[in-house]
């Protein structure tokens, strides 16, 4: 398939190492290596950067045996057999926290990460739910989910984080904004984003022209921004622009940026203004949607464009939340609970 980048971005590399034991040496001394995910966006970036005699990774892929495997090919194979002695993680998320706590556990690794992503990773890994908590169905009954898929995730064991987390030993080390760290023979700025998940971390090299993004900042797809059970009245819209229009300052044309997904690219300055004025038009669309009042799961169509399957139905359901919740909290609209269905139903001011 082609790869075509969005206006003003260029891909340096167009063709993604294999998944599993390939690697692309992006700049001096850091790789890029692929691990699969089973689900639609099938793959998540990881870079590893020599520290001489070890190496400090960046984010790991699910805890799986599948991913175990490739990570031993890969120690054996593009990594020479050296040790990984760091494990930098991005944000909280299963596909780049899965295994920290496996190279903790199993290869002496040190943990380094937010505050906030090392308590939500853990807190989430040692919340393991048989059934789902009332709270959870109360919020997507309230969000207008889908009766029959409602139906079904009130007696399907829900997800887990534990199922594809691996267990996260006690201590980390922490950074936050305005630290610098040093990997691979660089110093890099430590710049917080929020929005797609808290104190997500993002790190700017002081010595040449890159920049380790996770899943921030993305080349062709829109990182999912979405409210949650476990914080209702979250506004990650708002976090999300406050932290694009903050990191934008920082971007220059010729960032090599290395994400979470999709490839590595130029062209930064231009992603961020997309970025944010793509959330920027997707709240216009919405305010105009809702003329007449609507849940979430009637916001589908202006937001996404294009027909959700079952399978992103619970991303698509919660990023809908944020968007409306964020006009709402904003007060660009009002909301009423449905009588009929327990929903709220937003509908714009004015
Ligand atoms: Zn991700």
């Amino acid at each position: 398939m082609a790869n075509t980048p969005p206006e003003g971005l260029r891909y340096p590399w167009n063709t993604p190492p294999d998944l599993g034991t390939d690697s692309i040496e992006v700049a001096p001394g850091v790789l890029w290596l692929r691990l699969p995910l089973p689900m639609k966006l099938d793959h998540v970036n990881v870079y590893a950067l020599d520290e001489g005699d070890s190496w400090t990774i960046i984010d790991t892929g699910f805890a799986s045996g599948k991913s175990r495997a490739i990570w031993a090919a890969a120690m054996a194979g593009p990594l020479g057999g050296k040790p990984i002695s760091r494990v930098v993680v991005t944000h909280h998320h299963p596909d780049h926290i899965g295994l920290a706590g496996w190279f903790q556990t199993e290869h002496g690794a040190e943990l380094v990460t937010t505050r906030t992503a090392w308590l939500t990773g853990r807190m989430l890994t040692l919340d393991e739910q048989a059934v789902a908590p009332s709270e959870t169905l109360m919020f997507y009954r309230q969000s207008g989910m889908d009766p029959d898929m409602l139906d079904k995730r009130a007696k399907d064991r829900p997800f887990n984080f534990a199922d594809i987390v691996a267990p996260l030993p006690l201590g980390y080390t922490r950074i936050k904004q305005d630290d610098t760290i040093r990997m691979g023979g660089r110093t890099w700025d430590v710049h917080i984003g929020n929005g797609h998940a808290p104190e997500h971390a993002t790190f700017w090299s002081r010595d040449d022209n890159l920049v380790i993004a996770g899943d921030q900042i993305l080349p062709s797809i829109s990182p999912n921004i979405g409210v949650y059970p476990t914080e209702p009245m979250a506004d990650p819209i708002a976090e999300w622009l406050e932290a694009c229009e903050r990191l934008a300052l920082l971007a220059r044309p010729d960032h090599l940026v290395l994400g979470g997904h999709k490839v590595p690219f130029t062209g930064l300055p231009k992603r961020m203004e997309q970025l944010i004025s793509n959330h920027h038009g997707a709240l216009n669309r919405l305010a105009d949607y809702i003329e007449e009042p609507k849940s979430a799961s009637e916001c589908f169509a202006p937001l996404f464009k294009r027909t959700i399957g079952e399978a992103e139905y619970g991303l698509a359901l919660v990023e809908a939340v944020a968007h409306l919740s964020h006009l709402y909290q904003t007060g660009d609209a009002t909301r009423s609970q449905r009588a009929a269905d327990g929903a709220w139903v937003y509908r714009r001011k004015g």
